[in-house]
């Protein structure tokens, strides 16, 4: 990633005020994928003025210019996370709600196929997995 997403958005051409640019410094921080709840409390320890309704309105903002993109691992919570990451699926533990990231090439290489077979060359995938530990940890 060369960018930062403050200077995305500015090449978007987005007005970036004080809020938005910690909120953007917030999301390029995170490694996980926070919900709105979760960014407002990151940011708040940063900017204590900073409201939910501003992150909300931010998030969407950035989410429409595909500066960030908006995940859901089936909670019904829409999560965050920096548009520009190294591409991966999700592994959601149904158990703890924890989220494991990976790439793996067969899989890759299997969607393009399918793509190819249906006529299209593949352009991006998500994929969530949903599961449940063999073992106890
Ligand atoms: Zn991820």
């Amino acid at each position: 990633m060369t960018e930062t997403i403050a200077d995305r958005c500015a090449a978007q051409g987005l007005r970036m005020t004080e809020q938005r640019r910690t909120i953007a410094g917030v999301l390029e921080e995170s490694s996980d994928h926070p919900d709105v709840e979760e960014l407002h409390a990151r940011a708040v320890a940063l900017d204590p003025n900073i409201s939910i309704a501003t992150v909300y309105r931010t998030v969407k903002l950035f989410e429409e210019n595909g500066i960030i993109d908006r995940l859901d691992f089936g909670d019904g919570r829409a999560r965050y996370e920096d548009a520009e990451r190294e591409h991966h699926d999700h592994l959601i533990d149904l158990s703890t709600g924890e989220v494991i990231e990976f790439v793996d090439p067969e899989i890759e290489k299997l969607q393009e196929r399918i793509a190819e077979k249906l006529g299209y060359r593949l352009k991006g995938h998500r994929m969530e997995l949903y599961g449940l530990p063999l073992k106890k940890r």
